[in-house]
């Protein structure tokens, strides 16, 4: 099965410079957390996949644990590549990561040089791939030392399984402290990875601020409230869909979409018709309007969702009016 990928997919996609580093990232990238398990039909992956690459969308993020099975993204996502995607893989930006529960007993979780140098070795495996460009420990661990995992960042860097390393999920604290280590080992924190969405704000709060003035780059993740911020549930929760297929791992449930967020959801939706937007490219260009996001990851079960999220850079102004509109919704 050839594929071509199109000719014109980098005039379809902007890209903004992560941090004060040589990368640049599409707005828009393709995350594989749900969709890409065993449980998903191969082809469609592939059409995801090569959607996103057809659309500019350069940048894949998988990490150890997706699935599911744990591992699964990354065996699916080994397969398409392999056959679609290594001859240009000198233009894909390829993520991993780890820090959440991989193997029984102790040297499978969290942040231990033992548990993620390991890791990374098997991720390669399963992906087929000689190197990521991004490695990122997962989550912050309470209990190894931030210098132990973050020298086990700087090995792997220095023998070549990853080009930069990122963290995720790190508070504001533990990530200026991670980042001052990290220059000191020189091996510079490339991006911090936290989810942020109209629904979840946390990151600005703090961590904004310590990402842009240390010149860190940050990647945003459910940043369609995992499809709550789309048309999707406006009229009940169809049995396709994410909440609808009752997964586990911390997946939007039914019980997360309630009356009263239903009311900020067509609240929203309505203004962002006024926009001449879907409802999740606005929830995107909302994301993006600050320049210290270099890029959102987007979650998609199927093609069609991707062409249209990524319509979200064609309006990504607001005027003061609809921001205050926005602020007034979220706050009913
Ligand atoms: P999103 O908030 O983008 O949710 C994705 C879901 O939204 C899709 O599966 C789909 O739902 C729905 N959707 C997407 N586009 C559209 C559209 N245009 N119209 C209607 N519905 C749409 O992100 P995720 O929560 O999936 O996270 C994205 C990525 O971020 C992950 O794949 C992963 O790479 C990363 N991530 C990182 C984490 C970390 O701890 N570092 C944690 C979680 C995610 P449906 O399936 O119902 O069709």
């Amino acid at each position: 099965m050839n594929y071509f990928p199109n000719t014109g997919r980098y005039s379809k996609m902007q890209y903004r410079r992560c941090g004060n580093s040589g990368i640049k990232l599409p707005l828009i990238s393709l995350g594989l957390w749900h969709n890409f398990g065993e449980i998903d039909d191969l082809e469609n992956c592939r059409k995801i996949l090569q959607t996103a690459f057809d659309n500019g969308i350069t940048h894949f993020d998988l990490a150890n644990n997706y699935g599911p099975p744990p591992g699964a993204a990354e065996e699916t996502f080994g397969k398409i590549f392999k056959n679609n995607f290594k001859k240009v893989r000198d233009e894909l930006i390829i993520s991993t990561k780890a820090g959440y529960t991989m193997w029984d007993g102790p040297y499978g979780d969290f942040g231990s040089k033992k548990y993620l140098v390991a890791s990374l070795d098997q991720s390669l495996k399963r992906m087929g791939l000689d190197y990521v460009d991004i490695f990122y420990h997962h989550r912050p661990d309470p209990d190894t030392p931030l210098e132990e995992t973050m020298s086990a960042l700087d090995l792997m860097v220095k023998q070549g399984k990853t080009l930069y390393i990122g963290i995720s999920n790190y508070k504001a604290t533990d990530a200026k402290k991670a980042i001052k280590i990290l220059k000191e080992l020189g091996t510079p924190c490339l991006i911090h990875q936290a989810r942020y969405s109209m629904f979840d704000r946390w990151v600005e709060e703090e961590l904004l601020d310590v990402l842009g003035k240390e010149k860190v780059g940050c990647i945003t993740f459910s940043s369609l409230a995992q499809g709550l911020l789309t048309n999707k549930y406006l009229n009940g929760i169809p049995k396709n869909s994410r909440a609808g297929r009752n997964l586990k791992n911390g997946a939007i449930t039914g019980a997360q979409i309630t009356e009263e967020v239903i009311k900020k959801v067509k609240s929203l939706n309505d203004l962002a018709k006024k926009r001449d937007q879907s409802l999740a490219q606005m929830a995107l260009a909302w994301i993006l309007k600050d320049d210290r996001i270099t890029s959102v990851i987007l979650g998609a079960s199927k093609p069609a969702q991707i062409t249209d999220a990524i319509n979200a850079i064609k309006n990504g102004n607001f005027s003061k009016e609809e921001l205050d509109k926005i602020e007034a919704i979220l706050k009913k």
